[in-house]
């Protein structure tokens, strides 16, 4: 299993956060750059 499999991703310029469910090899692009890993999971502790 890809360890990108239940990771956040996140979008410093807009704020989106995604989930990854299913590595498909693509990248995760929004407003132009690739989105940012989030080292932490749910809980919303920002
Ligand atoms: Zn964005």
């Amino acid at each position: 299993m890809s360890d990108r499999v239940n990771r956040n991703y996140f979008c410093r310029t807009c704020g989106n956060l995604v989930t990854f469910v299913k590595d498909g090899g693509g990248k995760l692009i929004c407003c132009g750059h690739e989105m940012e890993i989030k080292k932490e999971g749910f809980g919303g502790e920002e």
